[in-house]
């Protein structure tokens, strides 16, 4: 006798002749859904070793006893408490973010999770929220579907934590950041982001973990963090799939 489990078994080791997974990044074939291939993994810039603790860029050396911070963040002030990243924005970290964001690889979200969910374990302690960073409608329009929002489902699904993708909204459209300096791209985000009215309660007094594809100069996580501890959350950290960092 076969019970149903066997049955299942049995079906998805058909369909996975049939259909083999493939690679994420290269399309070569993988020994399960959503992994890289061994040349792959090694060629992305996955972050270890000492990280800035609120930013999670990769810094030299060996981890010190208390958390580190780098130059940046040492200059800048960062509105929450600590933050990680899983790749650095780089090479195959490029590709894997543009493919999510503009080429309509959704299926990333679910592998990018996985990568973003060892990352930033230590973040994702004394169940907190998950809130993306949320995307202009004018945006949203054009693109169909909000990358940050895919990662922050995904990981929400992946770690068992309560998401709210609706949580913030964009107030007006404040165009791309590119090709900004960094106080420019601070001034332009001032203000451009608020908690929606109908959810204030849900971001009151808990710890928020921020979900965005990539960080850069860390303004628009800023203006993030900013309207949430404006609307009462206790603690905010911020998690991105790829910190764009200077030396990669
Ligand atoms: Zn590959
Ligand atoms: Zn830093």
């Amino acid at each position: 006798m076969i019970g149903l489990s066997g049955v299942r078994a049995g079906a998805q080791a058909v369909i996975a002749a049939i259909y083999p997974p493939h690679c994420v990044n290269c399309n070569a074939i993988v020994g399960h859904e959503g992994a890289l291939c061994g040349p792959c993994w090694r060629d992305t810039p996955f972050i270890t070793g000492l990280v800035c603790d609120l930013c999670g860029t990769p810094l030299p050396g060996e981890a010190p006893k208390g958390p580190v911070h780098c130059d940046d963040c040492l200059k800048i002030a960062r509105p929450w408490t600590r933050g990680r990243a899983a790749m650095t924005y780089g090479g195959n970290g490029r590709r894997l973010v543009l493919g999510l964001k503009h080429g309509d690889r959704t299926d990333l979200a679910r592998a990018a999770a996985g990568w973003m969910a060892t990352a930033g374990a230590a973040l994702l302690q004394d169940d907190p929220l998950i809130v993306p960073v949320p995307l202009h409608w004018r945006r949203l329009f054009q693109r169909r579907y909000n990358q940050s929002a895919l990662l922050a489902r995904a990981l929400a699904a992946r770690t068992g934590l309560a998401c709210c993708p609706d949580l913030l909204q964009r107030r007006r459209f404040t165009g791309s950041q590119d090709g900004k300096g960094i106080e420019a791209r601070f001034a332009n985000l001032a203000s451009a982001i608020r908690v929606a009215p109908g959810r204030a309660a849900l971001s009151r007094c808990r710890v928020i973990v921020l979900v965005d594809d990539v960080m850069t100069s860390g303004a628009t996580f800023a203006a993030c963090a900013e309207a949430c501890l404006a609307a009462g959350t206790a603690e905010v950290r911020v998690l991105a799939l790829a910190r764009v960092s200077k030396d990669g």
